[in-house]
C-alpha cells in the first residue's frame, strides 16, 4: 500500500517536473531549463541545455552549459549516475576540456544504445570568474566583493536569505544535481591557483565508502587523503553520502595536454568500473597512465611561507623528494638582497611550487606532502 502510494506520488511529481523543466526558450539552439529532471531527457542521446544559475546586476543571466549523456531507457534507474564538473574557480581551466572531450567521445557509444547509466557534465561552473579571469565570484553589492563558490555549497536560496553567490551555488546543487538525487558518484575538476605549478593529484576523504576506489582509479601522481573543506563541492557530496573527489589537474590558466589526457583516461577507467560501458568497449584515446603503483599516498601538507614581500626564486620542482631543512628557494628584496632563505618544513615529496616571482608576506610558496603515519 505504502509502496503504491509512493509510486503514484513519484509519478505525479515526475509529471509536475516534466511540465516545468523546459522554459520554452532556447539559446544558441539549445533549450533553457529551470532544473534538470532526468526523466525528461531522451535516452541514447547526449543532450545540451542551458540553466541560469543567477542574474547579474542589470538582469544578465549567468547561463551554465549542461551536458547530459543518457544511456539506454532502463539504465536511468538501473545504471549509475555520474557528475563531472569543472572550473568552479574561474582561473582553473584544465578540467574544461576534460569534460568537453569526454562528452564528445561518448557520442557513438551513447547513440548505439549500449551505454548503461547517466553522466551529467558542467564544463564551466563559474561564468563570472571566467569573465573576470580569476578564481572567485564577484558580487556588485556593497561596492563589490568576491566569494569563493567552493566554500558555499550546497548554497542558500534567496527565499532562505541567500546572496547572489550562495543562490548561484544553490541552483547548481538543487536544479542541476537535484539535491544529490540526480547523482550517485561525482568528480569535481580543479587546478592550482594562478601562479603555482604542480602535478595531477586529488583530494580524497577515505572515511566514505567508495572514495578510495575513486581516488585510486585516478592513478594520480599524488593522492592526498584529506577530510575536505566545508562548503566545497567534493565535501558537500561526501556529506550527502555520494562518493566524490576533487581532481587537481596541474597549473591554472594554460591547458596542460598531458595532464588533461591523463584525466580523460581516468574518466574512462571510472566509466568502466561503474559498468557504464559495453564489455567489448575500447576507450578512444592512447594510454597515458603512470600506474597506481606510482601514486604517492600522503596524509599531511607542509607549507613554506614567504615571511616578507619580495621576489621569489624556487629551486625545486613538483614531485621532487626533499629532506626537512633542505634549501628550496630564496626571497629577494627590490635591491636584490637576500631577505629569506626558504627551507623544506618536512621530508616528503614536493607537490606545488610557486612560479610567480612576485610574492607577498604570508603567501605559501611550496607545499610538500608527506605521510605522517609512515615516519
Ligand atoms: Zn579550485
Amino acid at each position: 500500500m505504502k509502496l503504491s502510494t509512493a509510486s503514484v506520488l513519484a509519478a505525479l511529481t515526475a509529471q509536475a517536473f516534466a511540465q516545468t523543466n523546459f522554459t520554452g526558450d532556447t539559446l544558441q539552439g539549445y533549450p533553457i531549463i529551470e532544473y534538470l529532471d532526468l526523466a525528461d531527457v531522451p535516452a541514447n542521446t547526449i543532450s545540451r541545455f542551458w540553466i541560469s544559475a543567477a542574474e547579474a546586476q542589470g538582469g544578465l543571466p549567468y547561463f551554465l552549459p549542461i551536458f547530459v549523456a543518457r544511456g539506454s531507457a532502463g539504465s536511468l534507474e538501473s545504471g549509475r549516475r555520474l557528475s563531472l564538473s569543472a572550473s568552479i574557480h574561474g582561473d582553473e581551466l584544465n578540467g574544461i576540456p576534460v569534460v568537453q572531450r569526454v562528452f564528445a567521445a561518448l557520442r557513438d557509444v551513447v547513440s548505439s544504445g549500449n551505454f548503461n547509466g547517466t553522466v551529467i557534465g558542467i564544463p564551466t561552473q563559474n561564468i563570472n570568474g571566467n569573465i573576470l579571469n580569476q578564481r572567485n565570484f564577484f558580487s556588485s553589492s556593497n561596492n563589490g566583493f568576491f566569494t569563493n563558490l567552493n566554500r558555499v555549497f550546497p548554497g542558500t536560496s534567496i527565499a532562505e536569505g541567500g546572496s547572489i553567490a550562495t543562490s548561484y551555488a544553490y541552483t547548481i546543487w538543487n536544479s542541476v544535481w537535484g539535491n544529490a538525487s540526480n547523482v550517485d558518484i561525482a568528480v569535481d575538476f580543479h587546478t592550482l591557483s594562478t601562479g603555482s605549478n604542480g602535478p595531477l593529484w586529488c583530494y580524497a576523504d577515505y572515511r566514505l565508502d567508495g572514495v578510495q576506489r575513486l581516488a585510486e582509479l585516478t592513478e594520480a601522481d599524488v593522492i592526498k587523503i584529506d577530510p575536505g573543506e566545508p562548503g566545497s563541492i567534493e565535501t558537500t557530496w561526501v556529506d550527502f553520502g555520494v562518493p566524490a573527489i576533487t581532481l587537481e589537474i596541474g597549473p591554472a590558466k594554460n591547458w596542460n595536454q598531458t595532464l588533461i589526457s591523463r584525466s580523460q583516461e581516468f574518466v574512462w577507467r571510472l566509466l568502466d568500473d561503474l559498468n557504464m560501458l559495453p564489455s567489448n568497449y575500447t576507450a578512444p584515446q592512447e594510454a597515458t597512465s603512470i600506474g597506481l603503483e606510482n601514486s604517492y599516498r600522503a596524509t599531511n601538507f607542509s607549507t613554506s611561507v614567504a615571511e616578507r614581500s619580495g621576489w621569489v626564486q624556487m629551486n625545486v620542482v613538483p614531485l621532487q623528494d626533499v629532506e626537512e631543512g633542505q634549501a628550496v628557494g630564496t626571497v629577494y628584496n627590490s635591491w636584490g638582497d637576500v631577505i629569506q632563505n626558504l627551507t623544506a618544513g618536512a621530508s616528503g615529496r614536493v607537490l606545488t611550487v610557486r612560479v610567480d616571482a612576485a610574492v607577498e608576506q604570508g603567501a605559501g610558496v611550496l607545499d610538500i606532502v608527506y605521510n605522517a603515519t609512515a615516519s
